[in-house]
């Protein structure tokens, strides 16, 4: 069973399929997911002027000290044969004189950013569904949620953590509003980001971290979680205290193409911070701008890109393009008025170089992986190449024939158990406490923090994961029931791993540790030793 349909899931199960049957499970319509709003594209050494060395290197410094070198290494290496293979599998790049047109990204010290206009995801998104569609050994069940993995603690309530397996997981179906069991050989979470924990994010809805809080449930190892990467640049957008759940992104590439950051006077400011100016890191560019709005009390910056040829922007950038002129801002001749946001988690469910959990039989692809890759920031476009790479080296273990994996007697998994409990009549606690935690999260736990506004969250987010709990128990499920619960540990987990850190390094700013003096060079890992 893979449950989401993002590439991480999908790339997986066509190579799984290959001797295996896969079932796909996935919370919205197939195609809703990160993948699909991935604008920019997949970094990958293509140019004959770049080398693997250059691309691991800039990996690295991004990754402030923290990166695993095997797994970049890993990432890397295996880049330029993948995007091949999604080629042959139709993915349609762009492409300039019949080679494939490279892009330039911020930390990016090459051109090598592989992408199909600014609507990349979407178009791997398209060509993946379409392969997935045609295979004979794939099921997809839409509107289907899963609520929680499977292991010998269902079975024989051993409290047990080492020596656990995986055997699948309660899967809620929306449309039947029925609770199935679904047993698996291997269970594999590919369920991305957490953005949705945060009041402003690029993440659409689905992002609401519910592979890692399924995974900490269970007792699998979780790491990291308090490299939160916002992205600088996301249009500002508001209706008094209306806000967008999913924040449309302002591509880095536009920053690549020449657009400039200024404050609302109108003022360049990014020299003062950083020599690669517009171009730096995202951390940097982030804090940055964070910096200018509270100097100035603005609620956001401008990007300039009226220097681009307005050609240019119709035909590298037509989503951007039209996107903001939908909202009455012609690009080519006024200033984007962006705000940064959260969009993307670096931390995780802790994963080998194949993709394996701590659990047995559970494998964990893409955004809700913590593979060492992205250390204590990411850089620009790798993460669509590490669900690449992570689901090829699952898949070739998953697809051998040879190997075998643990199922338990059927008969002995119990059913899931709602006995006891009613139809909400207050769904007004559900939304409050949604709105609460994403509040918390981005004004106590956001791009700057200090140890009073961490505890602060701290108390808050315990109080309203106690009050949850007390209502799943006693209520009927539904998947926004679910989803605050996850919502509701995974901020638990990103604050307790934040206070953990007692440095600022990479996307973790504190400003009670603001000097480069860092000690601890080692992962913030997290187990639930209680399941
Ligand atoms: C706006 C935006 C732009 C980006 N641009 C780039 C870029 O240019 N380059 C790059 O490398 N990265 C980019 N990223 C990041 C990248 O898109 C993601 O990291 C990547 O797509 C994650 O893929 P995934 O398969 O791990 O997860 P996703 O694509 O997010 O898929 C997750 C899937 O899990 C499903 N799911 C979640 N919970 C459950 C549940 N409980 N039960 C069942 N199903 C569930 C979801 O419905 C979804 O199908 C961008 C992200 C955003 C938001």
């Amino acid at each position: 069973m893979v449950i989401g349909s993002g590439i991480a899931g999908l790339s997986f199960a066509l190579k799984a399929a290959r001797t295996r049957r896969v079932l796909i499970i996935t919370k919205k319509e197939q195609a809703e997911s990160n993948t699909n709003y991935a604008q920019g594209g997949i970094a990958s050494v293509i140019s004959p002027d770049d080398s693997f060395g250059l691309h691991i290197k800039d990996t690295l410094d991004c990754g402030a000290g923290l990166c695993h070198t095997d797994a970049v290494e890993q990432i890397v290496k295996n880049g330029p044969a993948l995007i091949d293979e999604l080629i042959d599998l139709g993915v349609r790049f762009s492409r300039e004189h019949g080679r494939l047109d490279l892009g330039r990204e911020g930390g990016h010290v090459r051109k090598r950013i592989v992408h199909a206009k600014d609507l990349t995801g979407k178009e791997i998104e398209r060509a993946l569904l379409h392969q997935i569609s045609v295979n004979k050994n794939i099921r997809v069940f839409e509107h289907h949620s899963a609520i929680d993995l499977i292991t010998e603690h269902n079975i024989t309530k051993s409290k047990r953590i080492a020596n656990r397996h995986c055997y699948g997981a309660y899967v809620y179906d929306e449309k039947s509003k029925k609770i199935l069991t679904v047993i698996s050989g291997v269970t594999v979470l590919c369920t991305g980001g957490i953005g949705q924990v945060y009041l402003h994010t690029t993440n659409p809805v689905i992002a609401t971290g519910d592979g890692i809080a399924m995974a900490y449930r269970s007792g699998c190892l979780i790491g990291n979680m308090e490299f939160v990467q916002f992205h600088p640049t996301s249009l500002y957008e508001a209706a008094g205290d209306k806000y967008s759940p999913q924040s449309f992104l302002i591509s880095e590439a536009l920053r690549g193409a020449g657009a400039i950051l200024k404050t609302r006077s109108g003022r360049e400011f990014m020299q003062k911070y950083d020599k690669r100016k517009s171009l730096a890191p995202r951390d940097i560019v982030a804090r940055a701008i964070d910096n200018e709005m509270k100097k100035s009390g603005d609620k956001y910056v401008y990007l300039d890109a009226t220097g681009i040829a307005l050609k240019k922007l119709k035909s590298e950038f037509p989503n951007i393009y039209e996107k903001c002129y939908s909202v009455g801002i012609n690009i080519s001749r006024e200033f984007i008025p962006v705000v940064p946001a959260a969009h993307y988690g670096c931390g995780g469910i802790v994963s080998d170089l194949n993709g394996k959990t701590s659990i047995k039989n559970l494998f964990v692809l893409g955004e809700a992986a913590m593979t060492g890759v992205h250390g204590a920031n990411r850089l620009a476009s790798n993460s669509l190449l590490e669900a690449l790479v992570y689901a090829d080296k699952a898949g070739m273990i998953c697809s051998n024939p040879s190997i075998k994996f643990r199922k338990p007697n059927q008969l002995k998994i119990p059913d899931w158990d709602s006995s006891g409990t009613e139809n909400a009549e207050e769904w007004v606690l559900i939304s409050q406490n949604r709105t609460e935690i994403k509040q918390i999260m981005f004004n106590y736990v956001g791009i700057v923090r200090s140890n009073l506004r961490l505890n602060r969250a701290l108390r808050r987010i315990q109080l309203i994961m106690n009050e949850t709990e007390v209502f799943y128990k006693k209520t009927k499920v539904n998947r926004e029931l679910l989803e605050l619960r996850n919502m509701a540990q995974i901020s638990y987990l990103i604050i307790r791993s934040a206070l953990m850190r007692k440095e600022s390094r990479g996307l973790h700013y504190s400003t009670d540790y603001p000097d480069k003096n860092r000690k601890y060079l080692h992962d913030t890992i997290i187990s639930n030793k209680t399941v």
